[in-house]
């Protein structure tokens, strides 16, 4: 099964993808971690990129497709991804049914962490004591915020046409989003 996971940034997505990896053995896409490694590794991508996303802006659809295409084309992954902050914009979503297609493959549900601005601002600063990220403080938080509705809330309403969107309210326990997420799997 292929799945997409949309929220703001600091929703859960990456919290809830590491378990649905492990309970389904799937394999976590995250655009955001692939693009921090090519910063870290200082490549001719990571060059480019370091500053648009300390800014909280997005990256380029090119860049990001090409590290897209590398994973769906694999046929270890085939069927088993967690897409994890891609597709960000209509344009994405458009390049991903193209490669799903291309590669034999479809998604099966797409999900949505539903989280206000004033839970985002609260966990993105607990985060940036912990995992020190650049792109991780209040006023970065709020741009991120502002990027994901209104480049991200079109794709949602794009996968809502096509009867695929389970709405979960990520502002409870973790525990019992994940129970939620489990439950809407099995009626796949
Ligand atoms: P994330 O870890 O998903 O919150 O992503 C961190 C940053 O990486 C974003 O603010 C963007 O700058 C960049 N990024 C991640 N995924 C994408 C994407 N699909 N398209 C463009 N930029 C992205």
């Amino acid at each position: 099964m292929n799945i997409i996971i949309f929220g703001p940034p600091g929703a859960g997505k990456g919290t809830q993808s590491k378990y649905l990896v492990k309970k389904h053995n799937l394999h976590q896409l995250s655009t955001g971690d692939i693009l921090r490694k090519e910063i870290t590794n200082k490549t001719n991508i990571g060059k480019k990129i370091s500053s648009i996303m300390a800014s909280g802006s997005l990256v380029s659809d090119d860049i990001v497709s090409e590290l897209i295409e590398k994973i769906v084309s694999d046929i270890k992954y085939k069927n088993r991804i967690i897409f994890d902050g891609f597709p960000r914009s209509l344009a994405q979503a458009k390049i991903l049914d193209k490669l799903i297609k291309k590669y034999d493959q479809k998604i099966d549900i797409v999900l949505k962490l539903s989280v206000t601005l004033e839970t985002i601002k609260k966990r993105i600063l607990e985060r940036q004591y912990l995992e020190k990220r650049s792109d991780d403080n209040e006023k970065i938080a709020i741009k991120r915020y502002k990027t994901y509705e209104e480049s991200t809330e079109p794709v949602i309403e794009y996968y809502k046409k096509l009867n695929l969107l389970k709405v979960i309210d990520g502002e409870r326990p973790i525990d019992q989003i994940s129970k939620e997420i489990s439950d809407f799997i099995a009626l796949i």
